[in-house]
């Protein structure tokens, strides 16, 4: 699963799943741009894929502006030597309400940043992977978009659609050998899942087939084998990454 040579970009890249997924692709052999909405964070992860020796560029971005996600693939392109291989849309948020009590910025907020976002960055980088007629796009969705979960309507239509975008983009780019899959994480232990309730989180493993949460290396390796030679027969599908909590 070798990807050396190849030139990737991950949004969301400062901390949780979004990091542990560029210093994989790093650890790999690929040079990994990185961009978050947080520039201290994202510099923090660049630094650690420069200490193992590959290049990183970091940039402060966020994936919401249409504008600044063409700056960022533009500005990508030009410092990995024209190429910009695999990207890896993983930035993402929650705000959690029961649909009768969740406010309208709350539904705005997430679908911008889960759904526009990945359109975003999708459409500013394809044209250079069609081009150079290789790409991987890997979109990190949700068990939620699957099987939908209470308190978080704005999620899981944002995570669903990204599903269905994921197998359009698949449609539209195959001829340019260009895959665009899905990674569907279940519980996974980073900040967004921190604030859980103990009692909350006991039960929750409880329904876990393999008995824990999933690790932010988990989603990293089965993204790491979409982006690689491995999966060149793959598109369009979903792997979910759960532990066998939704099957
Ligand atoms: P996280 O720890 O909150 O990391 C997400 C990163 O994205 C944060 O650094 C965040 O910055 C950044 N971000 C937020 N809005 C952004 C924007 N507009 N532009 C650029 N960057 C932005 O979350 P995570 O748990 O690693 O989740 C990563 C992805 O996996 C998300 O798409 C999430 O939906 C998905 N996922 C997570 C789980 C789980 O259990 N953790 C399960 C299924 C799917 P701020 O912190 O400043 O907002």
């Amino acid at each position: 699963m070798q990807i050396t040579g190849k030139v990737a970009l991950v949004t969301g890249a400062g901390q949780g799943i979004g990091k542990s997924i560029a210093l994989k692709l790093a650890s790999y052999g690929a040079d990994v741009a990185v961009v978050d909405i947080d520039y201290d964070r994202v510099t923090q992860t660049a630094v650690e894929i420069q200490k193992m020796g590959r290049r990183s560029m970091a940039m402060k971005v966020d994936v919401t502006k249409g504008d600044k996600t063409d700056e960022m693939a533009e500005a990508v392109f030009k410092e990995f030597d024209d190429s910009i291989h695999i990207l890896v849309n993983n930035a993402g948020i929650t705000r959690d309400a029961l649909i009768m009590r969740m406010k309208e910025d709350d539904w705005d907020a997430v679908i911008n940043v889960n759904l526009k976002g990945v359109f975003n960055c999708t459409k500013s980088v394809v044209k250079y992977m069609t081009k150079q007629r290789w790409g991987r796009i890997i979109n990190i969705a949700s068990i939620v978009g699957l099987m939908g979960n209470a308190g978080q309507a704005n999620y899981a239509a944002s995570k669903a659609g990204v599903i269905g975008m994921t197998k359009t983009v698949a449609r539209e780019v195959a001829g340019r050998n260009v895959t665009c899959n899905a990674v569907a994480p279940g519980f996974i232990e980073t900040a967004m899942t921190d604030a859980m309730p103990e009692k909350r989180r006991d039960e929750m493993i409880a329904g876990i087939p393999l008995g824990r949460l999933g690790g932010p290396d988990d989603v990293a390796k089965a993204t790491l084998f979409l982006a690689s030679n491995a999966a060149s027969y793959i598109t369009g599908q979903v792997i979910s990454v759960n532990g066998g909590l939704y099957m």
